[in-house]
């Protein structure tokens, strides 16, 4: 909530997601749970995104919020007006109260159009992110507010960082203000030729070197935003580590090493309000620690959307950006030992087309024992964690991963692997007495298979398997630790 009273830092997130009305990941997610939480913590956190696919102030991202939040939205009587190449570019601002946070949506539907991201990085295939990134920095016009903390989210809000260092008027302007960065996925760094960058922003181009913006003759965005911003997090303390390593820095390790006294690995949360099985209203029966028969309900839907049989064997559910990340080729290359009927396997996910082909001739060949939702699903995401057994997350790398939070939220037991937040979230119950899943080490099938036979060995023992399921919905996911563990940080900024 904004109220430019008191002495709480200002906080504004800038981010190319807002779930669940522009979400493609976890991103999304955290960008809507976050500012709440540190609003409840005493900061006052607000949010610009943009209204994606909204044409004066009617449907799109808009839409969406009137429908999903049934909020009023207003548009703000002074637009944002924004200089590419001395041009000046015109958006309304819409303001909405959304869960307690003041949230902007910017509307220029020449630029934000139907889609988050473009299939290839250009400049010119970027340019959107470009105005998000410097309208942060003329909000102030429309809403009279001044952030303290622009705090930034991956490679498409990584110009606002690098401006407030290297453009001459706006490091002047907000010298009193600072930047945070938080690097979700190292993955996408934002890189393109230089050719127009520089004239469109403003920004100075002596920041096109190796100490700044430039990275083999080209721009990286995520480059310059680690050099530039005042401090760095990534999501979670393992991934933190992964990064500064030439195995998982993406070729970005040195830079990283040479920032790391300003990097803090600090674990995502899970809104807990809108991830509760108790209140979930896209499943058809609520239930809780205290009474699971719930769960057995969901289970019978999400048998029955399959056009399966009820049986006993165990649902293994797995929800994802169908990318390599994910680890589905170490899934499809398992597919004939997957059908082997000791289970059966739920896929939801949408991306690489290879992938989905893949799946789907998995379900063609194993009809009774494979099934593939293709496409992103909210409604059906949140039944398929209620309904599973088991869920699958064998991910190539992962900075922190919010499924496997959620699942264990919802009584399903991971299997993962020990990689980034999953090693940070889910700990093996070989290994630990406290155990709330199963882990595997290497990308390989064979350690995945392995761990999924403990897990359905496991699932044949009910009190022993229920007790897991508990001790997963009893772990703490809420943002309340790293919220002020963010907080921490804003205010030694
Ligand atoms: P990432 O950010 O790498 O995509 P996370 O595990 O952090 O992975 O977050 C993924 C989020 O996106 C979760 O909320 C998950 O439920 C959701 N999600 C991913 N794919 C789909 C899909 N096909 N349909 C619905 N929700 C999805």
């Amino acid at each position: 909530m904004r109220s430019n009273e008191n002495n709480a830092k200002k906080i504004l997130f800038v981010s190319s997601e807002l779930a669940p009305f522009s979400k493609v990941g976890g991103l999304g997610d955290v960008v809507s749970s976050l500012p709440a939480a540190l609003c409840k913590a005493g900061a006052e956190a607000c949010v610009l995104t943009p209204a994606y696919g909204s044409v004066e102030g009617k449907g799109g991202v808009l839409d969406k919020v009137r429908d999903l939040k049934q909020c009023e939205i207003n548009k703000l009587p002074v637009p944002v007006v924004v200089a590419l190449s001395g041009v000046p570019v015109y958006c309304d601002i819409y303001e909405a109260e959304i869960d307690g946070v003041t949230t902007w949506f910017i509307e220029n539907s020449d630029f934000f159009t139907g889609n988050i991201y473009p299939s290839y990085v250009s400049f010119g295939s970027i340019r959107p992110f470009i105005l998000l990134s410097l309208a942060a920095l003329e909000l102030y016009r429309a809403v009279d507010w001044i952030p303290d903390v622009f705090h930034c989210h991956d490679w498409p809000t990584a110009t606002l960082p690098i401006a407030l260092l290297w453009h001459n008027y706006y490091s002047w302007f907000y010298k009193d203000s600072k930047s945070m960065f938080t690097i979700h996925n190292l993955a996408h760094q934002g890189v393109f030729r230089p050719e127009g960058f520089f004239e469109q922003t403003g920004i100075d181009r002596s920041c096109f070197c190796y100490n700044g913006i430039e990275f083999y003759d080209n721009i990286n965005l995520l480059k310059g935003a680690i050099v530039s911003s005042k401090n760095i997090t990534t999501v979670s303390p393992t991934y933190a580590v992964e990064i500064q390593t030439p195995e998982g820095g993406v070729g970005l390790e040195g830079v990283l090493r040479v920032h790391s006294a300003k990097l803090r690995g600090i674990l995502n949360g899970i809104d807990t309000d809108y991830w509760n099985p108790g209140t979930d209203k896209y499943i058809v029966a609520p239930y809780s620690i205290e009474d699971l028969s719930g769960k057995k309900a969901n289970r019978s839907e999400l048998i029955r959307k399959c056009s399966w049989e009820e049986d006993s064997r165990p649902l293994i559910v797995c929800v994802g950006r169908l990318v390599e990340q994910k680890g589905f080729d170490l899934v499809l290359s398992a597919i004939p030992h997957l059908a082997d009927n000791k289970a059966r396997y739920i896929f939801l996910g949408t991306g690489n087309l290879n992938l989905e082909k893949g799946l789907l001739c998995a379900q063609q060949l194993h009809s009774d024992n494979i099934k593939f939702f293709k496409g992103f699903n909210e409604e059906l995401a949140h039944l398929i964690y209620s309904g599973g057994d088991i869920f699958l997350m064998p991910s190539l790398f992962e900075p922190c991963g919010l499924s496997q939070m959620i699942s264990m939220h919802y009584g399903t037991v991971p299997v993962t692997r020990a990689v980034g937040g999953l090693s940070d979230t889910v700990f093996d119950v070989e290994l630990n007495k406290d155990g709330n899943g199963f882990l595997f080490f290497d990308y390989t099938q064979d350690s995945m298979l392995s761990a999924i036979s403990r897990a359905i060995r496991l699932f044949s023992d009910e009190a022993e398997w229920t007790e897991l399921m508990k001790r997963g919905m009893q772990t703490d996911f809420s943002w309340n630790r790293s919220a002020l563990s963010y907080l921490d940080i804003y205010n030694k900024t």
